[in-house]
């Protein structure tokens, strides 16, 4: 079995961006549209002799009956349950928000293996501006830039490290 890594994060910190570099495909849809990514998306990709599955998440259809963020976060539950290691971006040029702290809480009770990004990092003096998310509990922060592809071959060594 192929190690299966989720990608979970508030809409438009760049997971589909993302999912595209591991995946070396263009099947998530990146816009520049909070969540147009319509379902999650499954990939694989390769690293050295290391094959992987990569799940995007953040993909909704606007249901007036369970709402946005609900169906939101019904997605990424899932694909965290199917995942054995998560990488949970967030943006270094946006900070922190409220909805980080949420997601970082339910991964903190999960007690799942997790990976926390900065992405687009690119052009940011290192340490710089990553020092609040220590604040999410989830130790490490790796900054990445998944439009500039820099930091990515580290994040999936990490990501497969110990599994
Ligand atoms: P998602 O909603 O989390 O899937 O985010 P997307 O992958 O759709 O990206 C949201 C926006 O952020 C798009 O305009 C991307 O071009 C942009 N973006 C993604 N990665 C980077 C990055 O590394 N640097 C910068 N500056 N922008 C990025
Ligand atoms: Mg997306």
């Amino acid at each position: 079995m192929k190690p299966v890594i989720a990608l979970v994060g508030r809409p438009n910190v760049g997971k589909s961006t993302l999912f595209n570099r591991m995946t070396k495909s263009r099947d998530a849809i990146v816009a520049d549209f909070a969540g147009l990514t319509r379902d999650r998306h499954y990939g694989s990709g390769k690293q050295g002799k290391h094959e992987y599955i990569v799940i995007d998440t953040g993909g909704f259809e606007p249901d007036a009956s369970s709402g946005i963020y609900r169906e939101m976060a019904r997605q990424t539950q899932q694909a965290v349950a199917e995942a054995d290691v998560v990488v949970f971006v967030v943006d270094a040029r946006a900070g922190l928000s409220g909805q980080d702290h949420d997601i970082a809480q339910y991964l903190r009770r999960l007690g799942k293996q997790c990976v926390l990004v900065a992405n687009k990092a690119e052009g940011m003096r290192e340490g710089m501006q990553l020092s609040e998310f220590y604040e999410l509990g989830l130790g490490e922060v790796h900054a990445i830039s998944a439009a500039h592809g820099q930091g990515i071959r580290g994040l999936i060594e990490l990501a497969l490290n110990d599994l």
